[in-house]
């Protein structure tokens, strides 16, 4: 069994963890070296790092501190990786810890970071998934159970100084055209909460006040949140300082495309088996800007669907040009509504198509003005016949049975 090279206590704070940091800059240091070749395991909190509870109460969903977030695992550095080079990283393996068997997803509150239907669902809700070996259940949402599609929600390379000014400089611009606006246009640096691994004193507080938060993926990868991304994936990560620093954390029992729901995925605390190998000059080789990857020889096979298309007219009948985060919302908004007449409530099915292996595609950009957008649900992961037919759907799920709801007060 490969070497346990990062490892964490789920009893104890994540800032008290040398070997987690919460923010991306250049000069956190290495929290452990491997050499190209090698494979190792990395042990990762749970995304906010054990801030969201298994219980039936979403009040911590709605009182969580966002400017922790993500806990990774990590700067791993690798021997002789340099600037312009690749990092190849082959996930192994993801697992669970024995001693946390569950997971959870909500909604954040409309006031306290939103989601994708925030102005539909504005209060707080969660799920909690329990996990039997690969498949899940949640008590909150009956009449369904999934293999899970397990995967990093993040994973990605430290920046370079240059890279990480040009990061802060766009997402200020961004932040200052709506400064006032509920959920904020980006996550600027905040000094407050940030874990700068085995930074301190001086050096500490420099970094802190610029290091970039972990909210966006960008051009090194980071927060992807691509279900694909799954054990047996291999990553191509382009390199920016000498050793790489590859961090990884966010792990995800299953997440449905878009992670619609923020908050998140199924989140969960656990282990990832990594091997890393390096194609010096990659990145001008191959002419890599973002990380590329290969999927995973084994998922979970669901090949039958109901597909749910949406285009860019918006709820109040607006149209939009071309706009795909329209669209999609559209796709989710309609596969809501349908799932509503088997017995779910909304945030029900809200959660669980930010849960399952649901698909989203682009389907066309082209067709002025609406963009068209789909939502692929996967018609075998209920335990009730979900598609139409002639005699109309009968609820299958008992009522009385919702999502822990948290109001702002
Ligand atoms: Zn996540």
């Amino acid at each position: 069994m490969a070497d346990t090279i990062i490892k964490i206590d789920l009893s104890s704070s994540p800032y008290e963890n040398e070997q987690v940091h919460n923010r991306w800059h250049p000069d956190i240091p290495m929290a452990a070296m491997v050499k190209p070749g090698d494979d190792f395991i990395v042990e990762c909190h749970d995304w906010t790092g054990g801030q969201i509870h298994n219980d039936d109460s979403a009040a911590d969903v709605r009182d969580v501190d966002l400017t922790q977030v993500h806990f990774l695992s990590g700067p791993v550095g690798v021997e002789g990786a340099e600037p312009g080079d690749l990092l190849v990283v082959d996930i192994l393996d993801i697992g669970t810890f024995e001693e946390s068997q569950w997971g959870f997803n909500g909604f954040f509150s409309k006031r306290n970071g939103g989601g994708f239907l925030t102005e539909h669902f504005p209060e707080a809700q969660k799920s909690i998934w329990e996990f039997n070996g690969m498949f899940t259940k949640s008590r909150h949402i009956p009449g369904v159970e999934f293999a899970g599609m397990i995967h990093p929600g993040l994973i990605g390379c430290l920046p370079s100084q240059a890279m990480l000014e040009e990061w802060n400089l766009r997402e200020k611009a961004l932040y200052d055209s709506e400064p006032e606006r509920v959920p904020a246009l980006a996550t600027l640096p905040y000094a407050g909460t940030a874990h700068m691994g085995k930074l301190s004193g001086e050096a500490k507080a420099r970094a802190a006040a610029e290091g970039a938060r972990t909210v966006p993926p960008r051009e090194h990868g980071g927060n992807c949140d691509i279900k694909d991304l799954s054990r047996g994936a291999k990553i191509y990560f382009p390199v920016y300082v000498k050793g790489a620093g590859l961090s990884v954390g966010d792990l995800h029992f299953s997440q449905g495309d878009g992670e619609i729901t923020f908050c998140g995925a199924i989140e969960m605390a656990g282990w990832i088996h990594l091997r890393v190998n390096l194609i010096k000059d990659g990145m001008a080789k191959y002419a890599i800007k973002n990380p590329i990857f290969k999927p995973s020889p084994i998922t979970p096979k669901y090949d039958d669907y109901l597909i749910f298309e949406g285009i860019s007219v918006d709820e109040q009948g607006e149209q939009h040009y071309l706009d795909v985060h329209v669209a999609y919302r559209q796709a989710v908004l309609n596969a809501i509504e349908y799932l509503k007449k088997f017995g779910y409530s909304g945030a029900q099915a809200y959660s669980l198509l930010g849960c399952a292996p649901v698909q989203g595609h682009i389907s066309g950009v082209v067709d002025i003005p609406n963009a068209c957008a789909t939502l692929w649900l996967p018609t075998d992961i209920f335990e009730f016949d979900v598609k139409p037919n002639a005699d109309g759907p009968e609820p299958m799920v008992q009522a009385g049975v919702d999502l822990p709801l948290a109001k702002d007060e």
